[in-house]
């Protein structure tokens, strides 16, 4: 059984602010990374997110230095490792990098796969050990320090990697999918000690996921790529609330999407839409762009804006349960309403049963209206 570190202790080191201008990078006519421009401020958990094949990967090994972009600058801590006239190989960037199949050094031992970072450092071998044996302890393997890496179960592989990064005392860390091979139970407890560990550290973290619910549980500001581009780059809360396009609202969740007409403008950025399923219906929703009235978009509805009501009360769109699923803090539902649409992952604290007649209210301000085929 693993052990969960207690982390109160600062392990600071001066975080890297990061930055990248237009950088470019193509594999012959692929183009993988197309004009990505960002900064990210010192001591900020920046999670890029976007679906397999998006250009997460191919940022990570331009950033490590593994890969060289076509074009485009990336500074690290103010300094140029990429650039017209610039390129630092990885070993002088000051980083380290957390990798999804552990990467560890088989012929040594957890100790001496932590302390390798150290090794050339000028401490001497006692503050060395006494570094090591605490990082062994945050990570919650102490125990297991004279193991081997094949002695170790994935997770357990994974905390000695997290040591081995910290031990490199680097302003910048880097982790490629790090959970993606374990299951569910470590994944959860794991990503909780990189998420207190790094910010310990006082480092900065990039890390990429095609996990929404990772992003959003790790992050402090959430990149999303799409088709190699920078498509939005904000607070999870941001992103959630306010999407830049119909493929990121897609891809961090939508509870059910459907075609409306506009009706009229009714406030700011709010528009009165007749839901093509309940045509007596009228809702309010957000845009974040002008439209027309007429205009053929569609409403995309998070599913934290949806409520159910008992059939008889007098608010709401008329549905019917289809499935409902017991999550521990309440129930999960999928709502079917007029003919044919479908509401997924509607949360109540009380279960309503399938086949059961309800009502479902739509929050305003979590339904946008989008134009369907932006981000494609
Ligand atoms: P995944 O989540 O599946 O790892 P990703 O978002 O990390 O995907 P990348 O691995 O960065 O995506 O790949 C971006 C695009 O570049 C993909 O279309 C991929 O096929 C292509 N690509 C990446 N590396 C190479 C390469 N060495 N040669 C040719 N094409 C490549």
């Amino acid at each position: 059984m693993e052990r969960v570190a207690v982390v109160t202790a600062d392990l600071s080191h001066h975080a890297a602010g990061v930055s990248m201008s237009r950088l470019c990078k193509s594999f012959g006519e692929k183009v993988a990374l197309a004009d990505v421009t960002l900064a990210i401020e010192p001591g900020t958990f920046l999670v890029l997110l976007g679906p397999s094949g998006s250009g997460k990967t191919t940022l990570l090994r331009c950033l490590a230095g593994i890969e060289r972009p076509t074009s485009g600058v990336i500074a690290i801590d103010g300094r140029d490792v990429v650039g017209p006239r610039a390129f630092v190989p990885p070993e002088k960037r000051h980083l380290a990098m957390v990798f999804q199949d552990y990467a560890l050094w088989p012929h040594l031992t957890v100790r001496r796969n932590v302390a390798f970072p150290l090794t050339s450092s000028a401490r001497t071998k006692g503050d060395r050990t006494a570094r090591v044996d605490d990082l062994l302890e945050r990570v919650g393997i102490g125990h297991l320090a004279d193991r081997f890496p094949n002695q170790l179960s994935g997770g357990e592989q994974q905390r000695v990697a997290l040591a081995r990064a910290l031990a490199a005392d680097v302003g910048l860390i880097l982790f490629d999918e790090p959970l993606s091979n374990l299951d569910a139970d470590r994944r959860e407890q794991l990503r909780i000690e990189i998420a207190t560990l790094t910010r310990a550290a006082g480092a900065t973290a990039v890390y990429i996921t095609h996990d929404q619910s990772e992003a959003f549980a790790l992050a402090d500001r959430v990149g999303v790529l799409n088709h190699g581009r920078l498509v939005q780059i904000d607070t999870p809360e941001a992103i959630y609330r306010r999407p830049a396009d119909a493929f990121v609202a897609r891809f961090t969740g939508v509870a059910g999407e459907f075609p409306v007409a506009l009706l009229h403008e009714c406030g700011p950025d709010r528009y009165e839409v007749a839901l093509p399923f309940a045509p007596d219906e009228r809702i309010e929703a957000v845009a974040f762009e002008r439209f027309q009235p007429g205009d053929a978009m569609s409403l995309f509805v998070r599913a934290a804006g949806v409520s159910l009501l008992c059939a008889n009360d007098p608010k709401g769109v008329h549905g019917r349960i289809l499935d409902v699923a017991f999550n521990g803090r309440g129930y999960d539902h999928v709502v079917s309403v007029g003919q044919g649409a479908t509401l997924s992952k509607i949360f109540s604290p009380t279960r309503f049963e399938r086949g059961r007649a309800v009502k479902v209210c739509f929050d305003a301000s979590s339904s946008f209206v989008m134009d369907p085929t932006r981000g494609m």
